[in-house]
């Protein structure tokens, strides 16, 4: 820390201290509650129900913040309220889920993550900040970094996908995104990691489920993002709806104390998730809402959403002895410092800036930005005899699919300050590419009316549309399918047990797929999917996920080639879904090599392997690696080199991924770890040396007494395109 920084540290630590002594008990614990503005709070005040206790509560400064109220007038409306009417005037903390963007909206974060490229990603959070502030906002409940491997989880669409490691890095490009270098600059707010944690790991992926799992992958594979975000500064962090090994996060001192505020040190402040607080009692672990309010401050949860547990109970818990009111003030401290240093009590309206609302949101800087994120972001899966891109003077181009024409779904879930219907489609990218475009959305699959709040209806029987689009298909020298899952199948709550193209799109795809062979198929979704059959036959795929406000345009640009595709999976395409979890970092059994005879790891029905590994992805250039070195002289830093050439004729960008083997340990290892990736754009015919170091935080791991460590002995390592190829090394710790 510099002298200046320590200077202004110190200071607000002044200030929160002089504001704490002089708090009432009941004025502490209201800043422990957090309130969702369900009602038109620039009208007349509530009278009736929750919202007008919530309103006198506001007025009684028993709220410390309010989620999902946004605009510079309903936020102006609700501070002027807390700092007019009650005794401190302690400006409200505005949070909101604003998950990939407010109003421009940036490719979904899984579909990100594709991109690999941490610049970018960390771009699309600053532009995500940038909006959401100038609207009144200046807290997101974002990034999750969650870890997940089990696609059939709606929510996988909003974390970094499988790994670790590059899960870890996005998580600080994010945090470094929203927070900016300055957070009490108008235009940055502060994030949130959440949901802490193990969130990602719900049996068999239903959302809010069960999860039971070990010491070795809570500490190894789900807390170093969580850690990465804390070392970047993240000022909240949000607990979670679920159980980890029978406690519920929102009621375990174990992650909230003992690791994240003392182990990591973080101090900043602990959020509940939606009501996670009340849900202690459904689990079994709180007898009511008092105790829970009462297990949940003593394990580390500082603010309350919406469980109204904490503004209820805690005072009388801490007059009745349950509760120490140094915990209250620990909270509250936590709570008032974000507040300062967001400059919130320098200027509690300083993100109501009428002028900054007008000009943000959809700023064309935006929209080019998340275009370029849009581009980065797709995954090219298949391209036999060079499909794509697709000629420019290509004659009769037909556009088939339910998704092809749809302003909705490529923006995904998660955008709730955006409006419906502004993603350019991909017909329309299309259009003005070519005048040859000709299109027909075969069978209706989804239901147009689908929202955020419920479940989207699919159409399994309704064959009407799949003639029609089989006689253009036969008339034309190139079929692109766009199909997919409707934006709003992932997400929060969206939980399948099926991974494939719903409804009659595989029909539709078979149908064509007699009379043209000739398919690009788009894809067009939120979380891997089992297409087993597409992949075999159909010769080009392009994954493209949720693209945002700009998806039309950015799959156009590759479809054509004006962008070479760059993506590689941050997720395992399984075959079946009987595979799941299925994940490139898995461990060796004690009979992973397979035998004569049937009595080895596998499956009777099924490959082990799966459909597209982790970290797969093609370009429409190739790319070669050689001349692997490794040098060990220095054995606390090992470098690694490999030369990189693109022997294609195309400019393009691959992401060189280093891979290693810890051989054998106290606590086995995965047969593969991700230790380290570089993006590099690459001309035709030219060679690049890509360099690597590994250093202790490499080559360690968590052992079972939650030590990291580092042990000697051998490790492999790979350096290659994906997670499956590579050249491969090994070298000795000593
Ligand atoms: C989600 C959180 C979200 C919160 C507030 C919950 O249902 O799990 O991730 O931030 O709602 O909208």
């Amino acid at each position: 820390m510099n002298n200046t920084i320590m200077a202004q540290k110190n200071t607000i630590d002044q200030r929160v201290d002089s504001l704490l002594s002089q708090m009432t008990l009941e004025e502490k614990v209201g800043q422990m509650n957090q309130y969702n503005g369900f009602w038109d709070v620039t009208g007349p005040a509530p009278q009736g129900g929750n919202a007008e206790i919530k309103y006198q509560h506001l007025k009684q400064g028993l709220v410390g913040s309010m989620l999902n109220v946004t605009g510079t007038k309903e936020v102006r409306k609700l501070q002027k309220l807390v700092i007019e009417e009650t005794r401190l005037g302690i400006p409200l903390i505005f949070g909101y889920d604003v998950i990939h963007g407010y109003k421009t909206l940036a490719p979904i974060p899984l579909a990100e993550a594709a991109s690999w490229d941490l610049k970018a990603i960390q771009n699309s959070a600053r532009i995500a900040a940038d909006e959401a502030s100038a609207v009144g906002l200046n807290w997101t409940f974002a990034p999750m970094v969650d870890i997940s491997r089990d696609a059939r989880w709606g929510r996988v669409m909003e974390g970094a996908g499988e790994d670790t490691y590059l899960g870890a890095k996005i998580a600080e490009a994010r945090v470094r995104g929203f927070q900016g270098d300055d957070l009490s600059k108008p235009n940055t707010i502060a994030a949130c990691a959440k949901h802490f944690a193990a969130y990602g790991f719900a049996e068999a992926g239903r959302e809010y489920n069960t999860v039971d799992i070990g010491t070795s992958t809570l500490f190894n594979a789900i807390l170093p993002p969580f850690k990465a975000a804390v070392d970047a500064n993240v000022k909240t962090v949000m607990n979670g709806f679920n159980i980890l090994n029978g406690v519920p996060v929102t009621g375990s001192t174990f992650l909230q104390r003992d690791i994240l505020k003392q182990k990591w040190g973080f101090e900043g402040f602990v959020i509940s998730d939606w009501a996670s607080v009340g849900e202690m009692v459904p689990h079994g672990f709180a007898n009511d809402l008092k105790h829970a309010s009462e297990l949940g401050v003593k394990a580390g949860c500082d603010m309350d959403m919406e469980s109204y547990a904490y503004v209820n109970h805690l005072v009388e818990s801490v007059k009745e002895g349950k509760v120490d009111e140094k915990l209250i003030d620990d909270a509250v401290r936590r709570i008032l410092k974000v507040k300062f240093e967001l400059g919130l009590f320098d200027d509690p309206y300083r993100y109501c800036d009428e002028k900054r609302e007008r000009e943000r949101p959809y700023h064309k800087d935006h929209q080019e930005a998340v275009l370029d994120m849009a581009l980065k972001s797709m995954v090219l899966l298949k391209n036999e005899g060079n499909l794509l891109p697709i000629k420019k003077d290509q004659q009769r181009i037909a556009v088939i699919g339910d998704l092809a024409d749809d302003k909705n779904s490529p923006l995904g879930s998660w955008r709730l300050g955006s409006d419906d219907n502004t993603a350019v489609s991909v017909l329309e990218g299309l259009k003005a590419y070519s005048n040859e475009i000709n299109y027909l959305q075969g069978p209706k699959v989804f239901d147009d009316s689908a929202n955020f709040l419920e479940n989207v209806l699919i159409n399994e029987t309704d064959t009407s549309g799949i003639d029609e689009a089989v006689a253009l298909a036969k008339e034309s020298d190139i079929v692109l399918m766009v199909l997919g899952e409707h934006g709003f199948q992932s997400g929060e709550a969206r939980s399948r047990t099926k991974l494939n193209l719903p409804g009659l799109q595989l029909n539709v795809l078979k149908a064509v797929y007699k009379v043209n062979k000739n398919i690009v198929l788009i894809l067009m979704n939120g979380r891997p999917l089992t297409i087993n059959w597409e992949a075999e036959n159909i010769p080009a795929i392009l994954e493209t996920w949720q693209l945002g406000s700009q998806a039309g345009n950015a799959i156009a640009k590759v479809l054509f080639g004006d962008y070479n595709p760059s993506g590689k999976l941050p997720m395992t395409f399984p075959r079946s879904l009987g595979q799941i979890p299925i994940y490139y970092n898995h461990f060796n059994t004690g009979r992973p090599i397979k035998e004569p005879n049937v009595f080895w790891s596998h499956y009777n029905d099924e490959k082990n392997e799966p459909l597209f590994p982790f970290g797969y992805g093609l370009s429409y250039t190739n790319f070669t690696y050689s001349n692997l070195k490794i040098d060990t002289s220095d054995q606390k830093n090992v470098k690694v080199s490999v030369t990189l050439t693109n022997s294609g004729d195309m400019e393009g960008e691959e992401v060189a991924q280093l891979y290693i083997h810890d051989k054998v340990a106290s606590v086995t290892r995965p047969v593969k770890e991700l230790k380290g990736f570089q993006k590099i754009k690459i001309s035709p015919r030219e060679s690049k040396e890509i360099k690597f170091v590994l250093t202790d935080s490499e080559l360690g791991f968590f052992n079972n007494d939650h030590e990291f460590i580092v042990e000697p002995g051998r490790f492999d390592i790979m350096v290659g395109t994906n997670s499956q190829e590579g050249l491969t090394g090994s070298f000795l710790i000593d």
